[in-house]
């Protein structure tokens, strides 16, 4: 059903809107169909003045579908074909309010319908060319129609309804106009609503100070993690940092220079970063690193920290400040809760500030597996 429906609409939800306001008019075309071959059938109306408008109707109807359905009507410059459906609908219905007979007064309600539709589908311009050119058509038709037959039709009626008609091109002008205003108001404040929402998800998942990733973001951005996790089977890691005596920063030179401090630290290993991993400001000056796909093993891990500590030392803020860093490094395995591996990282942490600071301590996600010797990375080792 769906691949049908894909099959005649399309899927571009943009060619979808103009197809489906191309097979609205079909539903106009059908029921002017059926009063004209009903008239036919009761001898109202000759076949041969009908059965010509009914062949030029249902010519228009595939042209132009299949025009804006192929993308065609992009290269005429008329992507739904508005202006040019809008003058073949009128065009039919001029056509049938000769042909008609007495009944051609009912004709003219189709007029209005059509002008309707314009002003939702066409600029104030548009509106104005379609009201002048069906006018002046009307005008035609009705001219031609007085000479053709003078003894059935009485032209007093035809120039009464024919300045009705004209009379009301103004008013239809005027309303077009506002309504493309308000098309133009909604479609800005549709923008300034996305921009508005974008601004919003901005806040809500980045640290203002840092532009890095907020905790809370960081916590959904893991968990997503977790379920792709238990889909591929690739492991991930998380290494929890924190700045060393950074107190140190804020205490000689004050608040305002420690925020710069946390801001170029930020840059400075955000740089470094692969496409894969993220960076967060965990707290403070405390970060939280997840290096995901393709498993990077705690050995790729650990090479990004070294890769940080190398990009930290060419660091210089202000006054010759320099930071360093301590970190805990664990692995998530399939299953395990999110705040245990947390917790681990935290260990490991800790067990780098105990271990002189300046180095990163992996902590094995299996405590009897846990490698206190030669897992630690030193600012001095090379990995
Ligand atoms: P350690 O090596 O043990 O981590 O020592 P430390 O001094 O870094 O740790 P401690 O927890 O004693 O101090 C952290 C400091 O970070 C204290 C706090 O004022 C400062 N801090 C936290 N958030 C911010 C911030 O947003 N801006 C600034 N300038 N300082 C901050
Ligand atoms: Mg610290
Ligand atoms: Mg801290």
């Amino acid at each position: 059903m769906s691949k049908l429906g894909d099959l005649i609409f399309g899927q571009d939800p943009k060619v979808r809107a103009r197809v489906t306001m191309t097979l609205l008019a079909v539903y106009g075309y059908a029921a002017s169909t059926a009063v004209l071959l009903y008239l036919v059938n009761t001898n109202l109306v000759a076949a041969h003045a009908a059965i010509p408008l009914v062949i030029f109707m249902w010519t228009g109807v595939p042209i132009f579908y299949l025009l804006v359905r192929t993308g065609m009507s992009n290269r005429l410059g008329s992507p739904g074909m508005d202006l040019p459906q809008c003058m073949f609908a009128m065009a039919s219905i001029l056509m049938a309010y000769v042909i008609v007979g007495p009944m051609r007064n009912a004709v003219l309600v189709l007029i209005a319908l059509v002008m309707v539709f314009s002003m939702i589908t066409l600029s104030p311009r548009q509106v104005r060319i379609l009201g002048v050119s069906t006018l002046s058509c009307l005008g035609l038709a009705m001219a031609w129609l007085i000479m053709r037959e003078p003894e059935r039709i009485d032209a007093r009626i035809e120039i009464i309804k024919f300045v009705l008609a004209g009379s009301t091109l103004p008013v239809l002008s005027a309303v077009a106009t506002h309504v493309a205003k308000l098309r133009t108001r909604l479609v800005e404040q549709k923008q300034e609503l996305q921009h508005a929402l974008s601004m919003l998800h901005e806040v809500a998942t980045r640290d203002e100070l840092t532009g890095l990733y907020n905790r809370r973001h960081m916590m959904q951005l893991m968990e997503q993690q977790v379920k792709r996790q238990h889909r591929s089977g690739e492991g991930f890691c998380l290494a929890l940092i924190d700045l060393d005596h950074f107190k140190q920063v804020n205490d000689h030179f004050g608040h305002q220079t420690g925020d710069m401090v946390l801001k170029a630290f930020a840059d400075a290993v955000g740089k470094e970063l692969r496409q894969t991993d993220v960076l967060a400001r965990w707290g403070g000056e405390e970060f939280l690193l997840m290096l995901t796909a393709p498993d990077p093993g705690l050995q790729g891990a650990q090479a990004s920290l070294a890769r940080f500590q190398t990009a930290l030392r060419q660091l210089v803020v202000g006054n010759g400040i320099r930071v360093t860093f301590s970190a805990g490094l664990t692995e998530h395995p399939i299953g395990e809760p999110l705040h245990e591996t947390l917790e681990r990282a935290d260990h490991g942490l800790y067990a780098a500030k105990a271990n002189g600071r300046d180095r990163v301590e992996l902590v094995w996600p299996h405590k009897d597996q846990s490698h206190p010797k030669g897992a630690s990375l030193a600012q001095d080792d090379q990995v």
